[in-house]
């Protein structure tokens, strides 16, 4: 049973740079916990607190039922995995992953073991002879998690440890991460700025802003129902489209001169509204609600599906569609577009917030 709870943390370097503010947050049992968001938001400075590699200037951690705040890293039964892998370069892959061992009074029949049984789960036993330096990056990070599995720990905490792999690598290690994870049953925090590994990896999500929790919960509820613009700004790829538009006096959304949205089911409750459509959520025939005439600018064909940018009739924001990869449109073609109303997604302009249908 391993839980990590932080209470009202509160960051702010010397210098005034506040990185996090009040944060409160539960990482379950045996869960993997993802933290996004933009460069600067404080995930870094999240995890490091949690390691105990950076002090809080108010507030609490607590690994189990155990105050940790004023304990120093070694004595929090973490194993932290790093982007830039952090392994010692004169030492071969063996002692790499032994080392952490060697300090704990086992037995060197003990650490032979172990060493050779986490390099058969992480399937690096034909290197243990190497050094860091004869290795590829996925070959370096397999080690650095073999290290910190090894130990046992009672967390993981992993620092973008995919970031320096090529696109094909960083899918299979996502993968093997998962796997591992799930099957060491280790309560896990992990940070990243990739949303599809976010996405993929997390039984839940945290995305973070400024320092502050934007929201928290399983991934595909904050694709679905993202609680604030940046969220859903944020939250996939393509990004949603965020259209800004006013109410009329008859209770309708206009988006520019032509087009009127009825949001009479929505607790619409200000003037400046946003209307959030995500790209797979507009139709280029009249099979849904009417959005009205589109005008494709631009195309990019990716392959599975193309997306098409362009604007509406009436409408000076640019639309982004996404439509089958080997649709015939070009540069010009006027399309009728329709959209699924129930997709749809409302927001307070000024305030940032969701506005929940009725
Ligand atoms: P990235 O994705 O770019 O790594 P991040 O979300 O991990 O960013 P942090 O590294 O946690 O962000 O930084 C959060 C804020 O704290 C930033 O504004 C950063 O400039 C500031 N910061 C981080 N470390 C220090 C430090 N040692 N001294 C002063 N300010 C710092």
């Amino acid at each position: 049973m391993s839980e990590v709870t932080l209470q009202q943390i509160v960051k702010i370097f010397p210098g005034g740079a506040k990185a996090l503010d009040q944060i409160n947050l539960q990482v379950k049992d045996r869960e993997l916990l993802v933290i996004l968001g933009p460069s600067g938001c404080g995930k870094s400075t999240l995890l490091r607190v949690v390691a105990g590699l950076e002090s809080t200037t108010h507030g609490s951690v607590f690994i189990d039922k155990e105050d940790v705040t004023e304990k120093e890293p070694g004595y929090r039964d973490i194993a932290m995995v790093f982007q830039n892998y952090a392994l010692y370069p004169h030492m071969t892959v063996y002692k790499n992953i032994a080392y952490g061992l060697k300090n704990r009074k086992i037995s060197k029949n003990d650490i032979d073991q172990r060493v050779k049984e986490v390099a058969g789960t992480l399937q690096i036993q034909d290197y243990l002879h190497r050094k860091p330096n004869q290795l590829s990056g996925g070959q370096r990070q397999r080690v650095a998690m073999g290290r910190a599995i090894a130990r046992s720990p009672k967390v993981f905490l992993f620092d973008e440890p995919l970031s320096n792999l090529d696109a094909k690598l960083r899918v299979q290690l996502r993968l093997e991460i998962s796997k591992l994870q799930a099957e060491l049953g280790v309560t896990s925090l992990y940070v990243t700025h990739d949303q599809v590994e976010a996405m993929t990896l997390g039984h839940r999500l945290v995305l973070m802003n400024a320092g502050k929790i934007e929201q928290i919960d399983e991934p595909l509820k904050i694709y679905e129902t993202p609680k604030t613009l940046f969220v859903a700004g944020f939250i996939g790829s393509p990004p949603m489209n965020l259209l800004p538009g006013e109410m009329n006096e008859n209770g309708e959304l206009t988006l520019g001169s032509m087009i009127k949205i009825d949001v009479k089911n929505y607790l619409v409750g200000s003037k400046k509204i946003t209307l959030g459509l995500r790209p797979e959520h507009i139709f280029t025939d009249d099979s849904a609600s009417t959005l009205g005439q589109f005008v494709v600018e631009n195309l990019e064909r990716q392959g599975a599906d193309s997306y098409l940018y362009g604007k509406l009739e009436g409408y000076s924001n640019l639309l982004m569609i996404r439509v089958k990869g080997d649709i015939a449109y070009s540069i010009g073609s006027v399309l009728s577009v329709s959209y699924e109303k129930e997709k749809m997604h409302l927001f307070d302009s000024e305030t940032g917030i969701r506005i929940d249908s009725k």
